[in-house]
């Protein structure tokens, strides 16, 4: 799918087919032309042609029912991976934006085979449509979108911006800014760049993992770059512009960042921030990257620590690992 021949397909048309071929793209979903019968056939086959709407992909479905792993081939014949999550009533989509990532975080396969190039508009936004096709046969719809799958968001800030611009508009999904979630690693000038966005109220997310330097900069390099203070100091600024609650995301570790003195300087990292948050734990889903997840006694140890100093904290149940499909287990593969 191209969105850029779509635009220039439907400039010479008059403003009522504009609207019948975003409705067949967006609200009904089809994944062929042949189906919009309100257009001529001269017409089906042009945009057949030019902006054809079938999605060359393969799914893979956990034993749970809950999660589904879309790989797609992108028109370079490259693959990206796309998750569907069902829970309650939500279903969300976590999208990839980029192929590859340069952030080389240890405990994630994402970027374990270094970083090709940014997704374009078209790449994320036919991620999020593939999935509203396949809810709409059992009338349901995409309700949330997190920028949580391979990749930096924030090194593809304008893209990921635009994505979620065009999945606002009316004339597509007519989705809510804030029912889009952004996770960064740390990247100082997106998070930034995003407290002054107009109009978008998207959630945003930090992965954070830990709360003391010299740790942190042993499992992501970021950190170097941008070590806490100053990761503190942008979302205080962040949270000052948009009163907007932060998400802290902390990968639970075996021996590694779950003791009391990890608490303590998680405590302490809060206190500098002049925000609303809440921790979101999430054990680590194994990979071939050589950390342990800790065991149950173990979590709930930390959790306890948490609970001493005063931490509001959210555990997220993973699910998809057994598809491969449950954060930080996405990667490039070629097949399955
Ligand atoms: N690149 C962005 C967003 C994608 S990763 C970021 O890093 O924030 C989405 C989340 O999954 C991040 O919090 C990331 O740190 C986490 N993650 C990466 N590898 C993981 C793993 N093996 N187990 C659990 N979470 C992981
Ligand atoms: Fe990239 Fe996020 Fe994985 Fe780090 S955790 S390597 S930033 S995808």
């Amino acid at each position: 799918m191209n969105l850029e021949n779509l635009e220039k397909m439907v400039a010479g048309l008059p403003n009522f087919r504009k609207t019948q071929a975003y409705d067949a793209i967006f609200k009904s979903g089809y994944d062929s032309w042949e189906k919009a019968t309100n257009f001529s056939y001269l017409l089906r086959k042009a945009f057949e042609e030019k902006m054809p709407l079938s999605i060359d992909h393969e799914l893979f479905h956990s034993k749970d029912g809950k999660t589904t792993r879309a790989l797609m081939k992108l028109s370079d014949g490259k693959h990206i991976e796309t998750v569907l999550i069902r829970s309650g009533k939500r279903n969300s989509v976590c999208v990839s934006t980029q192929l590859g990532c340069p952030m080389g975080c240890a405990f994630c396969a994402s970027g374990k085979d270094g970083f090709t190039r940014n997704l374009t508009v078209s790449e994320m936004v036919e991620q999020i449509l593939l999935f509203s096709r396949i809810l709409k046969k059992e009338d349901e719809k995409v309700s949330n979108i997190v920028f949580m799958g391979m990749g930096e968001p924030f090194l593809n800030y304008k893209n990921v911006i635009e994505t979620i611009r065009f999945l606002n508009n009316k004339s597509t999904l007519g989705l809510a800014t804030r029912r889009f979630s952004i996770s960064t690693s740390g990247v100082l000038s997106g998070i930034k760049k995003l407290s002054m966005e107009e109009n978008m109220e998207v959630n945003l997310a930090i992965s954070l993992h830990s709360a003391i330097d010299k740790k942190r900069d042993t499992i992501m390099p970021v950190n170097k770059k941008f070590p806490l203070s100053k990761l503190a100091e942008a979302l205080s600024d962040y949270y000052e512009k948009t009163s907007r609650k932060i998400m802290i995301e902390y990968v639970l570790i075996k021996d590694f960042n779950i003791s009391d003195e990890d608490a303590v300087a998680l405590r302490k990292f809060i206190n500098e921030l002049d925000a609303a948050y809440v921790v979101n734990i999430i054990p680590l889903n194994e990979t071939s990257c050589g950390y342990e997840a800790p065991t149950s006694f173990e979590i709930g140890k930390f959790k306890s620590y948490l609970e001493k100093y005063k931490i509001n904290f959210v555990q997220r149940f993973s699910s998809g690992g057994d598809i491969n499909a449950a954060c930080g287990q996405l990667v490039r593969r070629e097949k399955g």
